[in-house]
Parts: structure tokens; sequence; C-alpha cells
């Protein structure tokens, strides 16, 4: 399969690797936000979040929470965000499902995303809708 986080995971391509299981893989990633900004990847190839089997997912998310004091650490920061982009839309670029762990210092001035305004009854509308879909 043409994924480079296969590469990566299959060793044909070179990775600055932190953390390694039997399912699992984080390593830095190669355009960092900040410096320590850390993909945490299934080794197994699924595209997105929606395809991840929910067993495996336990297992992403708790390596998550392992691996981000010690990236704090490492780079001295003050916080992090947890980023998972999911679809083109929402600026995903590589396929194989990952979760970003983005280092964040105060006073970085990396802005987080403006926010909207509902319209009348919009939110209740929208919950309404949701609720429903679940
Ligand atoms: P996405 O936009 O899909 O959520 O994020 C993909 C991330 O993968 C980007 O932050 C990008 O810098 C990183 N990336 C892309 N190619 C490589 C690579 O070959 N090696 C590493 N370490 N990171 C990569
Ligand atoms: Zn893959």
């Amino acid at each position: 399969m043409d994924c480079i986080f296969c590469k990566i995971i299959e060793g044909e391509l070179p990775s600055a690797k932190v953390y390694e299981d039997k399912r699992i893989l984080a390593f830095l990633d190669i355009n960092p936000v900040n410096k320590g900004h850390v993909l945490v990847i299934p080794k197994e190839h699924y595209n997105n979040f929606l395809e991840l089997p929910p067993d495996l997912l336990k297992e992403l998310i708790v390596v998550v929470q392992k691996l981000s004091q010690p990236i704090m650490e490492a780079v001295g920061a003050d916080g992090f965000n947890l980023v998972l982009n999911n679809g083109q839309a929402a600026g995903q670029l590589v396929h194989h499902v990952h979760f970003h762990i983005i280092p964040r210092f105060n006073n970085d001035n990396l802005h987080p995303w403006p926010g909207k305004t509902y319209q009348e009854n919009e939110k209740e509308r929208i919950a309404a809708s949701i609720k429903e879909l679940i």
C-alpha cells in the first residue's frame, strides 16, 4: 500500500520514534507545529478515525495519555493540544489515522480557531438532530 505511515512502520522510511508496542507506534512529526510534536498511530492501517475498531482506539488513547506528560517535560511545554484531523475538509493529509500531540507554550502565538455564533433555536435544532442520529 502506498501509505507513508505504513512505510515508516515497515522501516522503509526513517522516523524519530518515541514509543512502540505490539499495536502502536509514536514518532516525531517531520514538520512540527512546535518542537516535540508527536504522531501516534496504530500499526494496522485504518484510513480514519471512524474506521478504527473501538478496542484499538482505547489502546491508542491510553498511549496518547501516557506520552503526553513526557513530551511536555522533554521540551519544557506548558500544555498541549490533542488533535485528530478526520477527512480532507478537516486537513487530514495522511490517510492513516493518527493523533497529534502538539506541545504548547505560554505566549507561543498559535491562535485557536475563531468562534461562530448560533442563530435563534439553531443550537436546539442541531443538538436534537445529533441526538436522533446517535
Ligand atoms: P494530517 O494533516 O494528516 O493530520 O497530518 C499529517 C502529519 O504528518 C503532518 O503534520 C506532517 O507534517 C506529518 N508527516 C507527513 N509526512 C511525514 C513523514 O514522512 N514523516 C513524519 N515523521 N511525519 C510526516
Ligand atoms: Zn498506512
